[in-house]
């Protein structure tokens, strides 16, 4: 693997530019995808936040659905954040019947989890592998109408939990092999530890 893998970010709805931003100052090349041709030249690839139902719709109308699902299948390396990671999810709570997921992850996920009260919301988490590193502050994480993930399979390691509130321990962050997901938004705080985490991942 090169020393600056080149890293997508699917570009058809949602943050794009903060990941592409993210990933360049995290050591990728990093380039935007919207085409099935495209995903034949990355390392890894990045599906952003957004609406989780209208990018699985695009997905199909840009006919990337099957050829992303097969070379996630094939074990290319994906981050998803909050759309992202329900995309990635092997089972989709309060979803609407026609939407589509990668099935890349074996986790349930709940979309809008976090009910009215608590749409939207910061707080400071504990994340495996991250803030565990001697003197590492913890991740202030910015969650907008997220999803949480209901349940794993063993396969699944935990990387982060909600440490109090309304919503204490639910799980915000998971990795399973070189799939790795969270429900908030790393790309908006300017806090690139998530990014690098996923950098090295793809490099491994
Ligand atoms: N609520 C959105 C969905 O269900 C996700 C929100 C986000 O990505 N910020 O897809």
């Amino acid at each position: 693997m090169t020393a600056r893998p080149r890293i997508g970010v699917l570009a058809l709805q949602g943050d794009v530019r903060e990941h592409l931003a993210a990933l360049t100052a995290a050591g990728a090349d990093a380039t935007s995808v919207r085409r099935p041709s495209e995903l034949d030249e990355i390392d890894g690839i990045v599906l952003p936040g957004g609406e989780s139902t209208t990018m699985s719709k695009l997905l199909e109308t840009f006919e990337l659905f099957d050829p992303l699902q097969q070379r996630l299948a094939a074990g290319l390396p994906a981050y998803g954040s909050c759309a992202g990671m329900i995309l990635l999810a092997s089972t989709i709570l309060d979803t609407r019947p026609d939407a589509r997921h990668l099935d890349a992850l074996d986790i349930t996920v709940r979309r809008n989890a976090f009910g009215r009260q608590v749409e939207s919301f910061e707080t400071d988490l504990d994340v495996v592998g991250i803030t565990d590193e001697p003197g590492a502050q913890r991740m202030r994480a910015v969650f907008i109408r997220a999803p949480w993930v209901e349940s794993v399979t063993p396969d699944v390691e935990v990387l982060a939990q909600v440490p109090d509130g309304p919503a204490a321990g639910r799980i915000v962050a998971v990795r399973q092999g070189r799939v790795l997901a969270t429900s908030f938004h790393p790309e908006v705080t300017g806090d690139r530890r998530v990014h690098e985490y996923f950098v090295t991942m793809v490099r491994g």
